[in-house]
């Protein structure tokens, strides 16, 4: 009879390891979450969450909701401006250390245990357990989940997700945005064309603005660059109060996520759709899926995990892989689909549905591809947009 130490080992206390910790925690499990900083910590990350990821999470967070977002500010390279408004909040801000410390201190009320301070070093998967490593401490438990983010040790100690796709994106946190920002309250701004592949962003925060810039392309741009002179344009170079960069993983491509007893959720996974940049939803979901698959598992006689690669090439991978594509035909044709939105704000508002989860991608996809592609194709399109 093995001595498991604990059920299941998490590693990494953003949303996708604390969201799993604690639903496996809840059913009586022991759960122990390893992080590798004190918390609260903070990420670098916009701290945009969705309608749809709001409504995933796995405890009431809008005590910790900056503000709520119904507008959108969009320009074409810094001109053509356009503002839509939804008919209620599409986004909500947040910061991520409240948000990623509210859902930690949720995980700890179901029941997990935190060891903070606690990098993961070494992993290794026997037949009846995995055996965790930290610099001072050993664990030796039924299952283990990587949510240990983009850079994860678990996945590169288990040659899992191996060819996991990265870009580098900058996010400053600024005391001051543009004007304009004043002039539209409850809205974000989003200027495509300001980088190439990719977009500019400025997120209001209550007392500052999140304002970055990434872009998903395999082009070498200077975003340093690009994001200093938008500041210096706007006369807020001198309002920065932190400035730093962070990978960002893209999804699309399949990858291994699973062995018979370890896991990999959120970013370690490769879970961050490479049209708009969003991770959240997906580390909150796949920690969901991860965590039932844990549950019904933990049941079973087998108690092999690996089923949990084909629940993500069904609930996960069809949407990454179609906002792979999306990418290919919206960033080309930006000046196009500016011009398209601008005339027909309809399509702009079956965007925000999506990002409310009334409506899928998969959905909306097919309806962007026919419009770009009716006809005699995108330029008689384009002529007719004129
Ligand atoms: C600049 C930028 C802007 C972004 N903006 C948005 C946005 O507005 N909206 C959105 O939805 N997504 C955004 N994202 C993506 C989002 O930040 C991620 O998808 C999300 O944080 C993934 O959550 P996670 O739980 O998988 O990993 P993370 O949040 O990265 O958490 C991983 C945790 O693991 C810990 N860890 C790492 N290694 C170890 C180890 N060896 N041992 C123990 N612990 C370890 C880390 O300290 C961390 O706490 C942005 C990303 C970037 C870089």
């Amino acid at each position: 009879m093995i001595a498991y130490d604990y059920d299941v080992i998490i590693v990494g206390a953003g949303p996708a390891g604390t969201t799993a910790a604690a639903r496996i925690a809840s059913t009586g499990m022991s759960v122990l979450l390893l992080e590798k900083y004190p918390l609260p910590r903070s990420k670098t990350c916009g701290g945009g969450v969705t309608r749809r990821a709001l409504q995933k999470m796995p405890v009431d967070i809008t005590p910790i909701i900056r503000e709520s977002i119904d507008s959108l500010i969009v320009f074409n390279q810094g001109a053509k401006k356009q503002v839509f408004t939804h008919h209620r909040p599409y986004l909500f801000m947040v910061m991520r250390d409240e948000l990623d410390y509210l859902l930690a201190n949720h995980a700890i009320a179901c029941g997990t245990k935190i060891e903070t301070g606690e990098a993961v070093k070494h992993i290794e998967e026997t037949k009846d357990a995995v055996i965790v490593s930290t610099k001072s401490k050993q664990y030796q438990c039924r299952y283990l989940l990587g949510a240990d983010g983009v850079n994860s040790t678990v996945a590169r100690l288990c040659g899992l997700a191996k060819e996991k796709q990265k870009i580098l994106a900058l996010e400053y946190e600024v005391a001051q945005g543009p004007t304009y920002m004043q002039e539209h309250p409850r809205s974000i701004m989003i200027d495509y064309g300001a980088v190439a592949n990719g977009y500019l962003w400025v997120f209001p925060k209550h007392d500052h603005y999140s304002i970055g810039v990434g872009s998903f392309g395999t082009k070498a741009q200077d975003l340093q660059a690009i994001l200093h002179q938008f500041l210096e344009r706007h006369a807020i170079m001198d309002a920065v109060i932190d400035a730093k960069g962070h990978h960002l993983s893209l999804g699309g491509r399949s990858l291994k996520v699973a062995t018979k007893r370890i896991l990999l959720l959120g970013d370690a996974a490769g879970f961050v759709e490479p049209f708009g940049g969003e991770g959240i939803y997906y580390a909150v979901y796949s920690g969901e899926i991860a965590a039932n698959h844990v549950i019904e598992q933990g049941k079973q006689a087998s108690r092999d995990l690996s089923g949990y690669q084909a629940l993500i090439e069904r609930e996960i991978m069809p949407e990454l892989t179609m906002l792979s594509k999306v990418n290919d035909v919206f960033y080309p044709n930006i000046g196009l689909i500016h011009r398209m939105i601008t005339r027909y704000p309809q399509f702009m508002h079956k965007g925000f549905s999506v990002l409310e989860g009334e409506k899928s991608y998969v959905k909306v996809y097919p309806v962007l591809k026919r419009v770009l592609s009716a006809g005699k194709g995108i330029g008689l399109i384009a002529r007719y947009f004129g």
